[in-house]
């Protein structure tokens, strides 16, 4: 992919900082620390987000997040949590389109970094959870 940022970034054509580095994978700082230590995973191949991913590629992918949580953890004793984000699509907050995964280091409730899930627990009784679920169980027996 000619034009893509990460792309560019693995080739070494675009400058990073790198923290980790195998056959499959880069992970480097992201240039906007929302918090020290903001680490992003990328598959050295280029896929555009999550739905791209066959399972070998996704095992090979994401079977390093244990090791870069824990390398991040090491690294930052003060750490007193850590986000794990993956975005996809631009409504979700994909910017980039070569699949990354955020590690997001956090140190207090006030480290300027937020994730808001509302709450609709209200609005769907079981009934309407199991529609919901049959509807996404259907697709996963056909593949
Ligand atoms: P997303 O919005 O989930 O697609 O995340 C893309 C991330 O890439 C953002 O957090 C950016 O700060 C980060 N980013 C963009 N360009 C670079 C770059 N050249 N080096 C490091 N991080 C980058
Ligand atoms: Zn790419």
């Amino acid at each position: 992919m000619d034009d893509c940022i990460f792309c560019k970034i693995i080739k070494g054509d675009i400058p990073s900082v790198k923290v980790y580095e195998d056959a499959d994978v880069l992970a480097f700082l992201d240039i906007s620390q929302a918090t020290p230590g903001h680490t992003l995973l990328v598959p050295k191949q280029h896929v555009a987000d999550i739905f791209a991913y066959d399972a070998d590629l996704a095992n090979r992918v994401f079977s390093k997040v244990p090791l870069i949580a824990r390398g991040i953890k090491a690294a930052f004793p003060e750490m007193k949590g850590l986000n794990i984000c993956n975005n996809n699509g631009e409504v979700a907050y994909q910017s980039v389109f070569h699949s990354h995964i955020h590690f997001i280091p956090r140190y207090s409730q006030q480290d300027d970094f937020s994730i808001h899930f509302g709450n609709h627990t209200d609005q769907y009784d079981s009934e309407a959870l199991e529609a919901i679920a049959g509807k996404i169980r259907a697709q996963l027996e056909e593949n």
